[in-house]
């Protein structure tokens, strides 16, 4: 097959002449050839010669007039990146895998040995950059037929595939879940049955290759993939404990698996923040643990929200996750999810919908993108009472926040202005009457402005014995 479409960058012809002038060949291979048959947008090019990789990569850089080059020679690899090219060149290898690392011995290889290296069929194309086979389609192992067939597929044995490295597993259900393929069979089974060998990936790549699922446009596919393979029990064995339903006197709870999956699909449709969706997953994360069966309500689960959003930090920690804002951020959707749904089943009051905005602050529109995808009845008249509700919702908090700018929110006294106004050192009293200030601003009992704050904190002062010494401005 010839595939010289794919090859007409002028990068392309630069390796060719330059791997001719050092005597190698030279191929582009893997993602690349894949995404360019696919049809998908891609920019990180992978070369493989017959040898001499650095010198090819020094060659081609040159002759692009001097791009930036970064050599890594201990794996033996370079990388140009020129506009907004990266392209990475690497001699061609064989490997061979010892029992406990995932990094293999290699040496010098034809080009046949390093497409047996690869994990799949479809990222073991090769298109050649070679004079007298220009674009010309090297596939050993009909990855073109497999890519047709929407199939991931090993181009050698799965068993050994997946146990020589087991990032591989990862690394299928991530492209099944990305580009919606089926894993072959055989490949399924060998990952069921090699999935204890997960254990000598890092937790950092496991993170990566998480975090491409979640992004994926249906993400449920891999989350189910993994937990049918046992995957999901040994990464992110939380997730896995969602699963199942108890039966007491003939009453079922929904199934907390499913029921997160569908949160994430939802959700995964109106947004591509990754915290986001990761927060839909976690969202009901402590179901488990805070489940209880009452005779007379059936099942219920208490403080899940609050249980939920104190374990955010230890799973961010286990999955290798950044502690930072974005946990933070997951942290406190987590906690409030609930909240807006309570919002509408009471009456919508100002003041609720006051305490709402200030302790949501900024993230209030994505809180409400995850209430609303964690409807999931089956019963349409019901998800529909349920859209519209939170519609009321998000007008009200449109009007008190427009009328009250309470969205971050900071409180118009300080401590220090408490102490100042009161001639008083650290105690109590301040925190009880910064408390009274704010719930008066939240309840609408008084404006929120500094000047009704200090009228508020005079009389709360006096109220708890306490005289002005200094008149605040
Ligand atoms: P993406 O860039 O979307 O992650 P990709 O297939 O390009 O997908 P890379 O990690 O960039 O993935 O790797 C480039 C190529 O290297 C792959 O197409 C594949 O041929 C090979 N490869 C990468 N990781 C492995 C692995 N763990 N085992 C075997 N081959 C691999
Ligand atoms: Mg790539």
């Amino acid at each position: 097959m010839q595939l010289e479409q794919h090859i007409s960058h002028p990068v392309f012809k630069l390796v060719s002449e330059a791997a001719e002038e050092l005597g190698v060949e030279s191929y582009v291979i893997g993602g690349y050839v894949r995404d360019c048959v696919l049809g998908r947008d891609t920019k990180d090019i992978d070369i493989v010669s017959t040898g001499k990789g650095i010198e090819l990569a020094q060659a081609v850089a040159k002759r692009l007039g001097g791009s930036k080059i970064s050599i890594f020679k201990r794996f033996g690899t370079a990388m140009i990146n020129h506009k907004d090219l990266e392209v990475e060149f690497v001699g061609a290898r064989k490997e061979s895998y010892s029992e406990d690392s995932r990094k293999p011995a290699v040496e010098d290889g034809t080009i046949k040995d390093d497409q047996d290296r690869r994990d799949f069929t479809i990222n073991a194309m090769a298109i050649s950059l070679n004079a007298n086979s220009w674009g010309q389609l090297v596939d050993p192992f009909d990855g073109i037929g497999d890519l047709k067939k929407k199939i991931l597929r090993t181009p050698l044995e799965p068993a050994k595939t997946y146990s020589d490295d087991p990032l591989r597993m990862m690394r299928a259900i991530r492209f099944a879940t990305q580009l919606d393929f089926q894993i072959e069979q055989e490949s399924f089974q060998a990952i069921y049955e090699n999935r204890d060998r997960i254990s000598i990936v890092s937790k950092e790549r496991i993170a990566d290759e998480l975090n491409k699922i979640v992004l994926a446009p249906v993400p449920s596919k891999g989350f189910r993939l993994l937990f049918n393979t046992g995957l999901l029990h040994l990464v992110f064995p939380k997730m896995a404990e969602l699963f199942g339903v108890d039966i007491i006197n003939g009453k079922g709870h929904k199934d907390n698996f499913y029921h997160t999956l569908q949160v994430l699909d939802n959700i995964s449709k109106n947004t591509d923040n990754l915290w986001l969706r990761w927060a839909a997953i976690m969202h009901d994360i402590e179901k488990p643990i805070t489940k209880r069966f009452h005779p007379k309500v059936g099942w219920t689960f208490h403080g899940h929200e609050d249980r939920g959003a104190k374990s955010v930090p230890h799973i961010f920690r286990d999955l290798k996750l950044p502690l930072n804002e974005k946990m933070k951020y997951v942290q406190k959707l987590v906690f409030l999810h609930l909240r807006p749904i309570a919002l509408v089943q009471e009456e919508v009051t100002d003041s609720a919908v006051r305490r709402l905005l200030f302790e949501a602050g900024d993230d209030v529109d994505d809180l409400m993108i995850l209430c609303e995808a964690d409807i999931t009845s089956k019963n349409d008249e019901k998800v529909k009472r349920y859209m519209k509700n939170f519609e009321i919702v998000r007008q009200k908090l449109k009007e008190v926040e427009e009328k009250d700018r309470v969205r971050n929110w900071q409180p118009p006294i300080s401590g220090e202005d408490i102490m100042r106004s009161f001639g008083i050192t650290p105690g109590r009293e301040i925190g009880l009457i910064k408390d009274a200030i704010k719930d008066a601003i939240m309840d609408g009992e008084i404006d929120n402005s500094r000047e009704a704050a200090i009228a508020f904190m005079t009389a709360k002062g006096q109220e708890l014995g306490l005289k002005v010494v200094e008149k605040l401005k």
